[in-house]
């Protein structure tokens, strides 16, 4: 595939606060065939159609805020210029956090304003021509006294998703989601849940009602959008795929549980299409309950050149699992095929953009992965653009030695991408459950699960990584090995102090793959002798000092990890990350934020996606579907937004300004 040159192209656009705004590139779009670029664009229209189902699930109220905030940036004049960049500076970190909480800290921000500044602006809006309000009936007055608390009082509604509310409270009330409402867990004990993943819990009248997410139900507008983007892309897509998505077209219709899994096993049985996507409920991180899925749209295409060492590595999931380093009854005899590949993203929405993983792996549903394997992918470009949009004070601050900031630069990127790869190709999909226990591991682990898998599947990376098998496969140059090993083990360390720069507030870490690297390392920390603790200056440095005993350290705490998830034991695994994983020292985080600041690095990056226009005949047929950069997340996130009041065409926005 051509390589483009890069070097005028902007990644980073802007900053938010301590956010970074990037912008996506997909280079190997251009040259897809014709029938995959139009089935990409159908897919497209069909990950927005779906995006707004997230807002509103991370907060009643979230779109009725959007809605408020959109209107005030079209339709600025006459409105004061301070109030107007306070306003600016808090709807693009509502855009690029998908609502009113930190994605990562699950903690609410707040617009600096007074009631009366966002009432002034929010009157010249109207008198400029904006509508407000998604309800016809209210005042401007009306509107911004419903929204207020929400906006400006940080008391109100402060934690999207609360895993560890402290002594005697409880983790449903204590996080304002919207996938309950009125329902706390404990009157949850004895429910039966039939539509887990796909509903909204609501009491009416003390009597729990799942408002199921399907056609005719909850969602019911957005879903048959989706719905319909998804049926015009089946003349364009591949046998097994036009499987997969009339699969998906039938759980959207019915919301019933038999359906998501066939569609599930018929996703994973995909194998052969080059583009791809994840469009529906998928996962449970905003849940504290871990059962609820939130909503996110992927459309994405395959690249070659880095798939291969990747299918190398899927090719001997086998191999690895015959030596994973824990009780062999959690060895699974036959490792299904785990699809490994890499991809370019074209659009993410929802859950999964514009703050996007590196990795994926699904389903997550445990017993398809047993019996049918999981598809994992690694978003190359996404991996790229973190890398090219990283300043180089980032790896030179935390660094211990110039040596270990010069192995950072050379191999960080090469390391980081084989781990990710690692991650999710024999890390997610390996292991197997206890004989006997026939519960599946997310219902046994409750809030705590997620972290558990996100640690295994890391510590299966960091175990294997300085294994002369990667060698033999090709994978990692051998004459680097050592280094390459060093500088991942190096960065994972650092990056425990690091990520602290994400959580500005509070002591506690509420973010799952978070949790479980601050556990790895801390463990590692009291643990063994792999990691030093050291000062210079007034400044804190995490010292990766000995590779052996740290692999010979995670192999330990892997054996220990995986027996956790394999015989689901939710005391352990609550044991290990309130030692190890949640709780931090405000006074080192401090001290980190103070660090990040005086250089201007960035916590967090939300990324803006290509855009996709479809050129037609004079008949309506799609000739070409062409492939630009907006470089601006106030143009596209306007953009989408009029997507999802309109109908099927994507025209850009008619701000009027
Ligand atoms: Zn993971």
């Amino acid at each position: 595939m051509e390589r483009r040159l890069t070097s005028d192209r902007r990644y980073l656009l802007e900053r938010v606060d301590d956010v970074a705004v990037v912008q996506l590139y997909a280079d190997g779009f251009a040259s897809l065939p014709l029938r995959d670029k139009v089935l990409t664009w159908h897919l497209y229209l069909a990950a927005l159609a779906g995006r707004d189902i997230y807002y509103d699930q991370r907060h009643a109220l979230g779109l009725d805020m959007r809605a408020v905030l959109e209107a005030i940036v079209t339709h600025p004049n006459g409105i004061d210029a301070r109030v107007l960049g306070e306003v600016t500076r808090y709807t693009k970190l509502f855009w690029i956090n998908s609502g009113p909480y930190n994605n990562i800290t699950a903690r609410k921000f707040v617009l600096r304003l007074t009631r009366e500044d966002l009432l002034d602006a929010a009157s010249a809006a109207a008198r400029n021509g904006a509508s407000l309000s998604r309800r016809s009936t209210e005042s401007v007055a009306q509107l911004i006294d419903r929204l207020a608390p929400m906006f400006l009082d940080a008391s109100v509604d402060p934690t999207v998703t609360s895993k560890t509310p402290g002594a005697g409270l409880d983790i449903l009330e204590a996080s304002s989601n919207n996938l309950y409402s009125g329902v706390s867990a404990s009157r949850l004990e004895n429910f039966v849940e039939r539509y887990g993943l796909n509903s909204r819990l609501t009491a009416d009248n003390g009597r729990l009602v799942e408002e199921v997410y399907r056609i005719g139900g909850r969602y019911d507008r957005e879903i048959r959008r989706v719905v319909g983007h998804l049926r015009d892309a089946l003349p364009f897509a591949t046998p097994s795929m036009g499987e997969a998505l009339r699969a998906l077209i039938r759980f959207y219709e019915t919301g019933e549980d038999a359906d998501r899994v066939a569609y599930d096993i018929a996703w994973v049985g995909d194998q052969e299409s080059r583009v791809d996507t994840v469009n529906g409920f998928i996962e449970v991180y905003m849940d504290p309950r871990g059962v609820k899925g939130a909503w996110e749209g992927i459309v994405s295409y395959v690249n070659d050149a880095k798939t291969r060492d990747i299918q190398a590595l899927a090719a001997n999931a086998q191999w690895f699992e015959d030596r994973m380093p824990w009780d062999p009854r959690f060895r699974k005899p036959d490792v299904a095929g785990v699809t490994a590949r890499a991809i370019e993203v074209v659009v993410e929405t929802g859950d999964s953009g514009p703050l996007t993983a590196v990795g994926i792996n699904l389903p997550n549903d445990q017993a398809i992965r047993e019996r049918y394997g999981s598809k994992s992918v690694s978003l190359t470009n996404v991996s790229d653009a973190y890398e090219r949009s990283t300043p180089e004070a980032m790896r030179v601050e935390f660094s211990w030695s110039t040596e270990e900031a010069e192995r950072a630069k050379k191999w960080g990127g090469f390391a980081q991408e084989l781990t990710t790869a690692m991650h999710e190709v024999i890390g997610h999909g390996s292991g197997r459950m206890a004989p006997g226990v026939t519960e599946a591991p997310h219902r046994l682990l409750g809030e705590q699960y997620s972290s558990i898998e996100e640690a295994r599947a890391d510590l299966v990376a960091l175990y294997f990584l300085p294994d002369a098998k990667l060698v033999e496969l090709g994978i990692v140059p051998g004459d680097h090995h050592d280094e390459i090993v060093s500088t991942e083990y190096e960065y994972y360390v650092r990056n425990a102090l690091v990520q602290l720069r994400r959580v500005r507030e509070g002591t506690q870490i509420e973010e799952d793959h978070m949790r479980n690297r601050q556990m790895i390392v801390n463990w590692l920390r009291a643990q063994t002798l792999a990691v030093d603790v050291r000062r210079r200056d007034g400044n804190t440095y995490y010292v990766m000092v000995d590779a052996n005993a740290f692999r010979e350290g995670v192999g330990r705490l892997l054996a220990e990890v995986q027996r956790i998830k394999g015989e689901g034991d939710a005391a352990a695994a609550r044991d290990l990350f309130e030692t190890y994983g949640v709780h931090f020292d405000p006074a080192l985080r401090d001290e980190i934020v103070a660090r990040v600041d005086r250089l201007q690095l960035p916590s967090y990056t939300g990324f803006v996606m290509p855009r996709l226009d479809a050129r037609r005949d004079e008949a309506g047929a799609i000739v070409d579907v062409e492939i630009s950069y907006p470089c601006d997340l106030e143009t596209q996130m306007l953009e989408y937004s009029a997507f999802a009041r309109r109908d099927d065409v994507l025209e850009p926005p008619s701000a009027a300004r």
